[in-house]
């Protein structure tokens, strides 16, 4: 086809070659001063028209990568809690650091194990906090970890393609592990560099630290308030709630919440400093 036909194609080039040379330091600010006082920035990816793509990717090559699944979190939180939160604490970060935030993945790995009848038992449904072990309902999208690292290793792959060169990903507590245990394999093969929650920060890490209890029920309250309803919780303390880890929920607060999120937005942006992204 004619080149005439291909602006964009041009355009894209150009702004790629911008990108490049000035790699990971790039000085143009990328917060939301750009937008409108009453229109926040666009962030995600699949909001973005291919202008927009280019001008953020040439300002910030980074991606956030939202770990989730469909999983109980109690009577009181949706089933996609996971999603919810690190796709709403990655789109604050990308509004205020730039960046680009994929859309979430749902599908996650997991501890299981088979149970009477072929059934098969996946992470909270023989937790301590579960009586007796069972199928907690809701939970769904469990997949294999092996079908989680390819998955993962084919979303970079093309993250690299599309002109990324880091990529912070979180989220659901399995999916984190297993993209903490191979950040630095896969940095060697794709050639990105890869951040997340690794030990060491997790020490700080007040974001989805606990299943369905006072840090996430917190943060829920904050991000989505609309989607929690705390009296489905057992109003007898002396009841504790099922398929739920952590401090009480029934302590959680909106204030608490948004307290976790901007330390833990704090904690991105001093790690994207360290790594000479911002
Ligand atoms: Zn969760």
């Amino acid at each position: 086809m004619h080149e005439a036909n291909h602006p964009s194609r041009r355009d894209f080039l150009v702004t790629g070659l911008a990108g490049a040379s000035a790699g990971l330091l790039a000085s143009a600010p990328a917060t939301a001063s750009a937008a409108e006082p009453d229109r926040p920035v666009k962030v995600r990816f699949d909001e973005l028209l291919p202008h927009e793509f280019r001008r953020r990717l040439a300002e910030r090559p980074i991606a956030y990568l939202p770990l989730g699944t469909l999983e109980w979190h109690g009577e009181h939180l949706p089933l996609g809690s996971d999603a919810i939160q690190s796709e709403r604490l990655m789109v604050a970060c990308a509004q205020r650091f730039g960046g680009i935030v994929m859309p979430p993945i749902h599908l996650g790995p997991d501890r299981a194990k088979s149970a009477d009848e072929g059934r098969m038992l996946v992470g909270m449904d023989y937790a301590g906090s579960t009586t007796p072990p069972r199928q907690l309902d809701g939970s769904c999208y469990w997949v294999p970890a092996g079908f989680h690292l390819l998955m993962v290793d084919a979303i970079l792959a093309q993250l690299k393609r599309a002109g990324f060169r880091a990529v912070f990903a979180d989220g659901h507590g399995p999916s984190r592990s297993s993209w903490i245990e191979n950040l630095a394999e896969r940095e060697a093969r794709f050639g990105l560099k890869l951040l997340g929650v690794t030990r060491e920060l997790g020490r700080q890490w007040k974001s989805q630290v606990d299943h369905a209890a006072r840090n996430e029920t917190s943060l829920m309250l904050h991000y989505r308030p609309e989607l929690v309803d705390l009296s489905r919780l057992p109003p007898d303390r002396a009841t504790w709630p099922q398929g739920v880890g952590g401090e009480d929920p029934r302590d959680a607060t909106a204030a608490y919440g948004k307290e976790c999120f901007e330390r833990s937005v704090e904690l991105v942006r001093q790690m994207f400093a360290q790594a000479g992204l911002i």
